[in-house]
């Protein structure tokens, strides 16, 4: 494809890409498909002769969307939301065209240096303490990882090396895998699996505190685990605290947890994949009391702030833990500029080597919108999440299973958990919306997330009609059901 042919397809693609969102609310949320639908509809190898441009566009249509669960849809309200917007798209198009790998200043000094800019920008956006910006003076800064997963493995690699380098300065005898084996970590057992995911991979064994009646991790929970261990012999090194949690939308306590944390000398890291993005309403930050305690905290633009994916934003208050704990530096990775102190590199702050100018998606969604437009958007999210919730509390038949703060409501008809697996089922069946669930405990729940931008009062109006209505025909036939609603049983 040359440069004019790039021209006349990309504004067609523009065109469709506009079509696809202006009309998705016509698509059906979720596919009518088989798994293994797309194998039999597509050659079996690749072509030896190039096609046509017109070829590939037709199949789009026919073996691509047949298959798409749209996220963007209005009547998408599954898991969180995920970001997108018509400028942090064309942002990405950038990036494609600059196509540069940006693992240290020199190998394109504007990826690097945009990206700390940002940082500074979204974390004062967010009322972030001054000691996580970089700004020209500061021990910390950010840096976008892809996902909240490899932000939490990052903060847990980090916290290991350094009690590894602080118990062998103390007992040189001590060798890292006598450190690693005795080494403990901790999270709520609402945390993401994440969490527990990253415990796997560093090797570093980890503890679920039990959480409290809101589904909040407390500090005499975390005490009470701190305390057994070190009779134990454990050497506690960090804790993933989480605010918004998966599962309810919960808020572990920082006010009583990060005291812990410093005092123990805990690396305390703060997941807030999801919620983070509503702190940029002054009016929800005092969820965040307590985050000056963290030493490095996390959130998703590509999950509420209208980035697309990916892009998880990251900041550490002492950028040498990172770069401290992972640096390699062999001589085809080295430059004259390198050692002016001025520079950053972020390959240490990350486990891939290579990364995509990610901060051009920040940079144009926040100009575009501004930090009111994007205010804007995350409190019409949390109008239309209550505003699901009133409908619901005039519904005797249903509860509320957890506090409703931001953009998610968590429901179940009363009744047997039998009967809340039967009633999902029936709307992931219609298919009109899509909607996951969770367990709470041992209670099998339903998950309301309001997601896409798209989304206005009609279509959550129409959700809960559409849910009234399939849990009266439920109600109604129960009896079909009796040999699916003997008993109380667990929650999967
Ligand atoms: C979505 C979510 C994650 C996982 O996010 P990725 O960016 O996909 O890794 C982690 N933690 C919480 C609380 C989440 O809601």
């Amino acid at each position: 494809m040359n440069a004019a042919e790039f021209r006349k397809r990309g504004k067609e693609m523009v065109d469709y890409v506009a079509d696809y969102l202006e009309h998705i609310e016509r698509r059906q949320v979720f596919p009518d498909i088989e798994p293994g639908y797309l194998r039999p509809l597509i050659p079996d190898s690749a072509p030896e002769e190039g096609e046509k441009y017109e070829e590939i566009i037709k199949d789009v249509e026919r073996v691509i969307m047949p298959g798409v669960t749209h996220w963007h849809s209005p009547y998408f309200f599954a898991y969180f939301p995920t970001g997108s917007s018509y400028p942090a798209m064309l942002a990405d198009m950038l990036c494609g065209a600059i196509g540069c790998i940006g693992f240290s200043w020199a190998s394109s000094p504007a990826c690097t240096e945009l990206e700390t800019v940002m940082l500074d920008w979204l974390g004062k956006m967010v009322g972030l303490p001054e000691q996580f910006l970089a700004g020209t003076k500061g021990e910390g800064g950010g840096v976008i990882q892809g996902t909240a997963s490899e932000a939490t493995l990052m903060a847990l690699l980090a916290a290991r090396t350094k009690v590894i380098r602080r118990l062998q300065a103390e007992n040189g005898k001590l060798t890292e895998s006598e450190i690693i084996s005795r080494m403990v970590a901790y999270t709520s057992d609402q945390a993401h699996s994440s969490v527990e995911r990253a415990s796997l991979i560093s090797g570093v064994r980890m503890k679920k505190i039990p959480s409290d009646e809101k589904f909040a991790a407390r500090g005499h929970a975390l005490k009470k685990a701190l305390e057994e261990d070190k009779a134990e012999g454990l050497i506690p090194v960090f804790f993933c605290a989480t605010l918004g949690t998966t599962n309810s939308c919960s808020f572990d306590n920082l006010m009583e947890l990060g005291p812990i944390c410093n005092a123990e000398k805990l690396w305390m890291h703060i997941d807030a994949a999801y919620a983070g993005s509503a702190f940029i309403c002054p009016e929800f930050r005092y969820l965040m009391k307590g985050v000056e305690f963290a030493d490095s905290f996390n959130f998703n633009p590509h999950k509420w702030l209208l980035v697309n994916f990916d892009c998880s934003a990251f900041w550490v208050k002492k950028r040498s833990d990172l770069i401290g704990a992972f640096k390699m530096d062999p001589v085809y990775l080295q430059y004259d500029q390198q050692e002016s102190g001025l520079v950053t590199d972020y390959r240490h702050w990350q486990i891939p080597l290579g990364r995509r100018f990610r901060s051009l998606k920040l940079w144009f969604v926040f100009r575009i919108y501004g930090i009111k437009g994007l205010q804007t958007h995350i409190r019409k999210h949390v109008d239309l999440a209550r505003e699901f919730l009133n409908h619901l509390s005039l519904d005797e038949r249903f509860e509320v299973c957890a506090p409703v703060i931001l953009g998610l409501v968590c429901f179940r008809l009363k009744g047997s958990n039998e009967l809340n697996k039967i009633l999902l089922q029936k709307i992931n069946n219609a298919k009109k919306i899509h909607i996951v669930p969770c367990c709470l405990g041992s209670t099998f729940v339903l998950r309301f997330a309001v997601c896409a931008s798209s989304v206005e009062s009609s279509h959550i109006q129409f959700a809960w009609k559409h849910i009234e209505e399939l849990a009266s025909e439920l109600l109604k036939t129960k009896s079909q059901y009796s040999d699916l609603l003997t008993g109380e049983e667990g929650c999967l």
